[in-house]
């Protein structure tokens, strides 16, 4: 057997993300490179590395492993990517979104979430991304525009404000749906002031919610 250093369940979980349809090599790469256990609390930490959405604290959840990596090839990041997301959650997705884009925004409405995230980045040293807390429904204008958005807890229909925001030629993914219930992923690509529309898989998010929680 090849050693590559890492625990079997990780092999496991790498070749489960292969056998879903995830063929991107970078994408796989920096699913590799992520410890997705960094990113779950003490007590969930022995199903890091299962094929599953875990909880995390303030009523919120860490996406599926399979989700990641597909909403992740959906972007079609290029490294001189300038990405917002909105829902920092527990922060993985967005280290994912760092190895593989220029610059990364997230922005997490709990302030607990926000700080504990920030953390984690910065331990593990990725420095091209930014935890921000704030409604990212209402992204200030002066926050630029983004090559790319990736937006993962549920909404309705996608807020004109994170359109706006959205260079041309610029990539959304989404899960666009009812709060509570099964969502539909899509992707939205502006090309001449005109939104292209795709829709992808079934998913379930927590919903997005506006404003800073006032709970912490
Ligand atoms: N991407 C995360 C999972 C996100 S769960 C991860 O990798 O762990 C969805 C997150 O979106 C939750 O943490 C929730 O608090 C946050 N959220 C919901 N509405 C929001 C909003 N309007 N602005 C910012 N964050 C929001």
């Amino acid at each position: 057997m090849i050693d590559t250093g890492h625990p079997p369940e990780q092999m496991t979980f790498q070749l489960s993300l292969r056998r879903r349809g995830i063929s991107d090599g970078r994408v796989l790469r920096a699913m590799e490179e992520v410890p997705r256990d960094r990113f779950i609390d003490a007590a969930d930490r022995p199903y890091a590395w299962r094929d599953s959405a875990l909880p995390i604290p303030c009523g919120q959840t860490i996406s599926q492993p399979f989700v990641v990596a597909y909403m992740t090839e959906q972007l079609q990041l290029e490294p001189r990517h300038r990405v917002l997301e909105l829902g920092t959650g527990s922060g993985y997705q967005a280290a994912i979104l760092a190895k593989l884009a220029r610059e990364v925004l997230t922005i997490e409405r709990y302030r607990t979430l926000a700080d504990t995230a920030r953390a984690r980045l910065e331990g593990l040293q990725l420095y091209n991304v930014e935890v921000m807390l704030g409604d990212a429904l209402n992204p200030a204008p002066n926050l630029g525009v983004f090559d790319r958005i990736m937006v993962t807890a549920a909404v309705e229909a996608v807020p004109q404000s994170l359109i706006d925001r959205l260079d041309e030629g610029g990539i959304l993914v989404a899960p666009v749906g009812p709060h509570h219930g099964v969502q539909t992923l899509v992707r939205f690509r502006k090309a001449s002031e005109v939104i292209e529309r795709r829709d992808l898989v079934d998913v379930r998010f927590v919903p997005a919610l506006a404003g800073i929680a006032r709970e912490l």
